[in-house]
């Protein structure tokens, strides 16, 4: 069993059968999310015995790492591993604000692109909550690859663990994360919510929810049950065209839920939590990147607390879109904007290993 499919409680059962004190729960616990150890071995303050029987009866580490690649800027990490199921995935950190990255010492950035986190040192993980992806978005590599599984809390949680382990070594820390990953989180609901409130725990990782983002292609049931859980975790909705054809062309989901019904459940959340929703927008051109597809889009945010956030498109195999030309983007936020949306062009990350958005699959170049 993976110790990071655990809660406290089932381990305090366990640590009961076993005649464990209570106290060694808090300790296990400590030893895992604060200290970050990857293995038995390293909990001194365990008796041999205990950290024997630990090591027979759970397994630290969920996965094998197959291959990782770094973006040439180095700003960027993909690490692909490998389940014991055979399964593949992926999880990906970005670096910002540091030096190469800082104003001082600026790579040219066209107008009215953004730094994320300029300045501001930064460690973003993005993880993944499923092997491959059933919602077959055209323009998205895990979903040209199909679904394997849902993955467990454990799995989810240790992709943090394991980029957590790997920044301690630097005395660095992780900042945000984003599920954004492979998979669609609102389709494994119960295992990611798991995920978030075991990286949350107060006596545990600590994470703040308001560090992390859930990303969903807009699930209607799940955005109100997340809205009814009031949660302080961010919320971004894949959005990526305005009207029902155009949505249903590249995204199957919009079968499911129609254009109006998504942007309904995000007023319905924003009412319930006066939380802002982020509408994600893949830039594609010719497609959803015209003055006219922004006018289309205010209309339909009006009066809803939002922002849009705009990527022009990453390649994959499968789908022969291309990104949006410079000028076009500028146009989009531009026009969205003076309907009184704001829209921030996102800087694109890691192309060159794939480990963009919507880039993650099974294969490394
Ligand atoms: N399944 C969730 C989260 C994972 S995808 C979702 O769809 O929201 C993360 C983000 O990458 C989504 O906004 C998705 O629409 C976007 N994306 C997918 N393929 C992309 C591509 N080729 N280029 C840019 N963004 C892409
Ligand atoms: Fe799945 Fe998100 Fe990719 Fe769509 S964009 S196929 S929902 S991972």
């Amino acid at each position: 069993m993976l110790i990071y499919d655990l809660e406290t409680a089932a381990l305090e059962k366990i640590f009961n059968e076993w005649n464990e004190p209570t106290y060694r729960v808090k300790q296990v616990w400590q030893g895992l999310y604060q200290h970050l150890y990857s293995s038995p071995d390293q909990f001194s303050n365990l008796p041999i015995s205990l950290r024997e029987k630990l090591s027979q009866e759970f397994t630290f580490t969920p996965f094998t790492v197959k291959t990782y690649l770094d973006s040439a800027d180095k700003s960027t990490r993909k690490t692909l591993f490998q389940l014991p199921d055979g399964n593949p995935i992926e999880a990906v950190l970005m670096r910002y604000g540091d030096p190469a990255d800082s104003p001082s010492a600026p790579s040219p950035l066209p107008e009215g692109e953004v730094r994320m986190g300029e300045g501001k040192k930064r460690r973003t993980l993005c993880i993944s909550t499923q092997a491959g992806c059933a919602m077959g978005c055209v323009f998205c590599a895990t979903g040209q690859m199909g679904f394997k599984r849902n993955l467990t809390s454990g799995e989810i949680v240790a992709q943090v663990m394991y980029y957590a382990q790997m920044l301690k070594e630097r005395n660095e820390t992780v900042s945000n994360i984003v599920f954004m990953g492979m998979g669609e989180p609102f389709h494994n609901y119960d295992n990611v919510m798991a995920a978030v409130d075991r990286l949350n725990d107060p006596n545990g990782f600590k994470f703040g929810a308001r560090r992390l983002t859930i990303s969903t292609v807009g699930l209607v049931p799940q955005i109100k049950r997340f809205a009814d859980e009031q949660r302080q975790v961010n919320l971004a909705v894949s959005l990526h065209a305005a009207t029902d054809a155009e949505r249903l062309a590249i995204m199957p989901v919009n079968k499911k839920y129609d254009v109006n019904e998504v942007i309904e459940a995000c007023k319905y959340y924003v009412g319930k939590t006066r939380r802002r929703v982020t509408f994600e927008w893949a830039l594609i051109h010719g497609v959803n990147d015209t003055a006219e597809a922004a006018k289309k889009l205010a209309e339909r945010l009006k009066d809803l607390m939002c922002h849009v956030n705009a990527i022009p498109l990453n390649p994959t195999r499968g789908y022969h879109g291309e990104a949006a030309k410079r000028q076009h983007a500028q146009i989009f936020k531009e026009t969205l904007e003076r309907e009184g949306i704001p829209c921030t062009i996102r800087m694109r990350r890691g192309i060159d290993i794939n480990a963009g958005c919507g880039q993650l699959a099974a294969y490394t170049n």
